[in-house]
């Protein structure tokens, strides 16, 4: 379907249930990764010919593995409660879309052969064998989940649909069946070191044009550093931020906060991607190949701290995983036994988090008085705050808990003098995604990611009528690349969306330093 056939669906009052149309998503799905980008990571080129069995076979070892899966698998007991919270379902009526029927595409292939009621009375307990149709089901639903953890919250049994996604998407690619977009941007990083597949060159040459922009903008020299030895603090941001709108606007906004404080600061071509798709596809080998490029950057650079840039699941494997990863972080998960683990733990600053959100970094120097704003240059703003799924509800930031809350609310309010809440249950550790996480920002899926926008354009749509509402903010990449795109199918100007850092960037005041 070509994009301007896609319609959004009409936006209605929240909260709506949507009427069920089965089936109505059932033939949507992304494209299939070719050959050579499957076997460049790892796995088979093409559906392997004994798939049932090694689909199987996987399937067993992650029961095995994760506890969790397996306790997914057994403890739900259909009460529903999960069923009207996925966007997805939300945006297009399909029940196939509800968490519970997403699951329940694994938990019946789980039933038949890895229960006993289910070996010997498949029918009687929902139990159904891998048929090929079934392997196709799989990989158009779990290519229809964004793994944000939202159905999560409102389970009784806190049974976790994204780790089943995870799950099936590993079972996926291990028999051969993975996903274009998802696949090829690994690749790519393993092979240039970001996402974008931007070359240290091109790097090098967007920093000094925006150095050069900055320049003519403020008169003051305002740098972004490139591998820099010895500098204090490594940032590790998303790659959109060197080359997207609006990204690009809040990578100047962390320029700015290091200049005006003065902290000498490096970003690095090695790693010049917070991102970490490995999480997406469930695979634990790649999520560990693309964080250790975290820490080699951090050893040659001899850098004493570690900031990431704003992006969600960046932040979520930062906070989470680089501590079992990469021995980067509370605890130092790996500092006993690993020596390069080791010889980082030595080199950083124990006085700081480890690693540290740029919005915690920049929220103590406004703390301590060391960076101020001038928030009238932010009056033509009346900002809003869009929570994204994976620092709600899978990360902290901070102190306290509700850190990821507060945090940026906190910026927001310092540098900007309207703000305004969306309705309740749509933010904090309730926001809905924006439509685009999980591996699902690509074009094929246009027309789902729309669809799965639909509550959170409802919530902005009455905050824009009501109370005049003309910015969101948010601190993910994905968040900002999705609405950028389905922005304007709900007749709202794509440039209503942007990053806290940009708030930042408009009105701090700039030091000669
Ligand atoms: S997209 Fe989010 S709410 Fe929907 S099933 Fe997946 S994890 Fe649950
Ligand atoms: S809320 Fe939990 S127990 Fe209830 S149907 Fe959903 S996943 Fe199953």
């Amino acid at each position: 379907m070509a994009e301007t056939d896609i319609k959004a669906p009409p936006l209605r009052e929240y909260p709506c249930i949507p009427m069920l149309v089965p089936g109505a998503m059932a033939g949507v799905k992304p494209y299939v990764a070719n050959e050579k980008v499957q076997e460049e990571i790892g796995f088979p080129g093409k559906l392997v010919d004994d798939w049932h069995e090694r689909a199987l076979a996987k399937m067993g070892e992650l029961l095995g593995k994760y506890r969790s899966l397996k306790v997914f698998m057994d403890a739900c007991v259909h009460c529903g409660a999960c069923a009207d919270k996925c966007q997805y379902f939300l945006g297009s009526g399909d029940p196939k879309n509800m968490p519970v029927a997403r699951q329940d595409l694994m938990r019946s292939v789980y039933r038949r052969h890895f229960t006993l009621a289910g070996k010997l009375f498949p029918s009687l307990v929902g139990a159904r064998e891998l048929t090929r149709e079934v392997l196709d089901e799989w990989y158009s639903y779990y290519h229809q989940c964004s793994e944000c953890r939202r159905c999560s919250v409102f389970c009784p049994y806190g049974i976790d649909t994204a780790e089943v996604t995870m799950a099936a998407r590993e079972i996926l690619d291990s028999v051969g069946y993975g996903q274009k977009y998802s696949n090829e941007i690994i690749a790519k990083v393993h092979k240039i070191g970001n996402n974008l597949g931007l070359p240290g060159p091109a790097l090098e040459n967007t920093l000094e044009g925006l150095e050069e922009d900055i320049k003519e903008d403020t008169g003051i020299d305002v740098r972004y550093p490139l591998d820099v030895k010895g500098a204090e603090v490594l940032l590790v941001t998303p790659s959109a931020d060197f080359f997207a709108e609006p990204h690009i606007e809040s990578l100047i906004g962390y320029g700015k906060v290091f200049h005006a404080a003065g902290i000498s600061w490096t970003l690095s071509t090695k790693a010049s991607e917070a991102g970490n798709f490995g999480m997406f596809i469930g695979n634990y080998e790649q999520l560990r190949k693309i964080a250790l490029r975290v820490r080699e950057a951090a050893l040659d650079l001899g850098v004493k701290r570690i900031v990431v840039g704003e992006c969600g699941h960046a932040w979520r494997v930062a906070y989470a995983f680089w501590n079992t990863l990469t021995g980067i972080g509370a605890g130092a998960g790996l500092a006993k036994s690993d020596p390069f683990a080791i010889q980082l733990q030595s080199q950083l600053d124990h006085r700081y988090r480890q690693p540290m959100h740029i919005c915690e970094f920049t929220w103590d120097l406004i703390q301590k008085g060391a960076i101020s704003f001038d928030r009238e240059a932010n009056d033509h703003r009346v900002v809003t705050f869009h929570d994204s799924c994976n620092v709600a509800r899978a990360s902290r930031m901070g102190d306290s808990p509700g850190g990821q809350f507060e945090i940026p609310r906190a910026i927001i309010r310092a540098c900007a003098n309207h703000y305004v809440e969306m309705a309740p249950g749509t933010t904090h550790e309730q926001t809905f995604c924006c439509g685009g996480g999980g591996g699902l920002l690509t074009d094929d899926l246009l027309d789902l990611r729309i669809k799965g926008a639909l509550p959170r354009m409802e919530a902005l749509r009455e905050v824009a009528d009501e109370q005049g509402v003309n910015f969101m903010a948010t601190i993910c990449a994905i968040c900002k690349a999705q609405f950028t795109k389905v922005l304007p199918y709900y007749g709202f100007n794509m440039s209503m969306v942007g990053g806290v850092h940009q708030l930042v960037s408009t009105a701090i005041k700039l030091g000669d330093k």
